[in-house]
């Protein structure tokens, strides 16, 4: 049977700024069987797109993202925060839902080519899935896919990247 993930999310209002509604993973990371049929289903969409590596932003994307590459027998590449990396890195910046900042990844981390999926938790503005999409191609690589456990459709992240396949497990509306 299929898994109600969407009720293993917590939502806190007014997180971390009044008038937001904070969706909170924590409750399937804690859970094993959830955790592993989660990464999973993602696992299984990256497949489907031929990825040759998953990359996921700082910080829950690494959460996310390790153990899809780990089930696929393949690389995770991860996408810091500034002067996290101490080699030389591409750059690209990006707006949140709540505030700024931007995204940084080895030059070496991906070959040019390369089909490349984004894992992350959460899908709002798609600031950060730009941004990333950037350091991607960037380094000459292909974006063949976004995977995440919650999509928030009424920001319309979707509209942005229109050439993007993305899969989310669960929306929020
Ligand atoms: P976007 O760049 O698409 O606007 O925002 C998505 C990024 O912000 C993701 O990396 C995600 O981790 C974080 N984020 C924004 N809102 C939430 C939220 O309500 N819950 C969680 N878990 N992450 C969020």
């Amino acid at each position: 049977m299929a898994i109600d993930f969407k009720k293993h999310i917590a939502s806190i209002q007014d997180f971390p700024n009044e008038g937001i509604v904070f969706r909170d993973i924590t409750p399937i990371l804690q859970d094993p069987k959830l955790y592993k049929a989660a990464t999973h289903e993602l696992a299984e969409y990256a497949k489907s797109r031929g990825a040759d590596v998953i990359v996921g932003p700082e910080a829950r994307g690494f959460i996310v993202g390790c153990p899809v590459a780990t089930e696929l027998g393949l690389g995770f590449v991860p996408a810091r925060k500034p002067h996290k990396l101490p080699r030389k890195t591409v750059k690209a910046a990006y707006d949140l839902e709540y505030g700024s900042n931007s995204l940084e990844m080895h030059v070496d981390a991906i070959k040019p080519g390369q089909k490349v999926v984004v894992c992350d938790d959460l899908l709002a503005t798609a600031g950060t899935l730009r941004a990333t999409k950037q350091l991607i191609e960037d380094l000459g690589a292909k974006l063949v896919g976004a995977a995440f456990y919650i999509e928030l459709p009424d920001l319309k992240g979707r509209d942005l990247l229109p050439d993007v396949d993305i899969y989310s497990l669960v929306q929020f509306h």
